[in-house]
């Protein structure tokens, strides 16, 4: 039986990813600062390490004293834009010290594969229209925030690493991910789960507050189009980063008019002060394409299957005092 080791399993995709690598049979490590929030872990064993730690980092990666067959690095101090925007220092140095230590600890233990969950933040900021960018224009580099630039160096770093110890490493630059299951209040949310809430807890022909003025256009993966994404990759002979999501682009407008239609409730934005980032998003899927990956979840079925998960949340939270 092949051994994984899930790094970030408390967290939302990595959660997920768990629940696939158990499906395909493999026995699975989850290793987090905290249990998943909002479900039982599937994982076989589930290990609390503070992965910025090396000696958590160098624990994390033997399983009965044989490195794990399998890394999947996905931890790191992440949230949404509100966060991204707010707490620069706390990124860079977490999310650096979480992947130095980590791809260090992989490497000298001998694991064979190696997955390191980057972002399309990496990329600097397009115009609507431009046509799409491809993996190797990420350099020259001008990410518009730290986490962007942090992704980028642990890139650097993982490929390093994988050069000098023959480590086979896979680099994913995950588009916006959303999806049951994740994080829905408390700042770190998403844009998808944020708008699932306020709708949720809208009246039907109320205002809903959207940051900036709804114009900027982003695309949203579903996370099992995701993860189907990561194990993919990890199996692949790809070399070098691979944009994963889906080719579908919408306006956050778009976005809050697809929650409102799954939430069968008539809502109007109404533009507030906030971080919105980018003003547009447009990359190439040809690489992640070339090993036959396609997203199934266009925008409305993803929102389908995550609007009354992020409602049930609201309801279940009624009453009780914010996160
Ligand atoms: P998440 O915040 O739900 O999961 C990250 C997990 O890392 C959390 O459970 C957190 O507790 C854990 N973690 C943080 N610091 C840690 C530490 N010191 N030691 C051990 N664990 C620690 O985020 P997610 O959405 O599941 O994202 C997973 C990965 O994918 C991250 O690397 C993120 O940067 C990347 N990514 C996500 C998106 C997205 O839209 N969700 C987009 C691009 C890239």
């Amino acid at each position: 039986m092949k051994k994984a080791v899930v790094c970030g399993a408390g967290g939302f995709i990595g959660s997920h990813l768990v629940k696939r690598l158990k499906a395909e049979g493999y026995r699975v490590r989850g290793v987090d600062l905290k249990r998943p929030e909002f479900d039982e872990t599937a994982a076989d064993e589930f290990r609390l390490l503070d992965l910025r730690e090396p000696a958590a980092c160098e624990a994390a990666v033997r399983i009965d004293g044989q490195p794990a067959d399998e890394v999947y690095q996905l931890a790191a101090d992440m949230g949404g834009m509100g966060f991204i925007h707010s707490a620069e220092c706390e990124i860079m140095h977490n999310s650096v010290l979480i992947n130095v230590h980590m791809t260090n600890a992989a490497a000298n233990a001998g694991v064979a594969r190696y997955f390191f969950s980057s972002s399309v933040c990496v990329y600097r900021d397009m115009k609507p229209g431009e046509p799409e960018m491809t993996e190797a224009e990420a350099v020259p580099a001008n990410p518009d925030n730290e986490y962007g630039w942090e992704k980028l160096y642990s890139e650097r770093m993982a490929q390093a690493y994988g050069r000098k110890f023959g480590m086979a490493v896979r680099i994913a630059r995950f588009q916006n991910c959303y999806g049951p299951y994740g994080t829905w209040r408390g700042g770190r949310e998403k844009a998808p789960a944020a708008l699932c809430r306020k709708v949720a807890e809208a009246a039907d022909g109320a205002e809903v507050e959207i940051w900036g003025d709804g114009s900027a256009v982003r695309s949203y993966t579903y996370v099992d189009d995701m993860v189907d994404g990561i194990y993919r990759l990890m199996h692949s002979d790809l070399e070098g980063a691979v944009n994963i999501g889906c080719p579908q682009y919408v306006t956050v407008r778009e976005l809050l008019e697809t929650i409102a239609e799954a939430s069968g409730k008539r809502v109007r934005p109404k533009p507030v002060p906030g971080p919105v980032g980018v003003q547009s998003r447009n990359f190439s899927n040809e690489r992640i394409y070339s090993i036959g990956w396609r997203s199934q979840f266009d925008l409305q079925r993803g929102i389908a299957a995550t609007y009354p998960w992020v409602a049930a949340q609201v309801a279940a939270a009624a009453g009780a005092p914010p996160a």
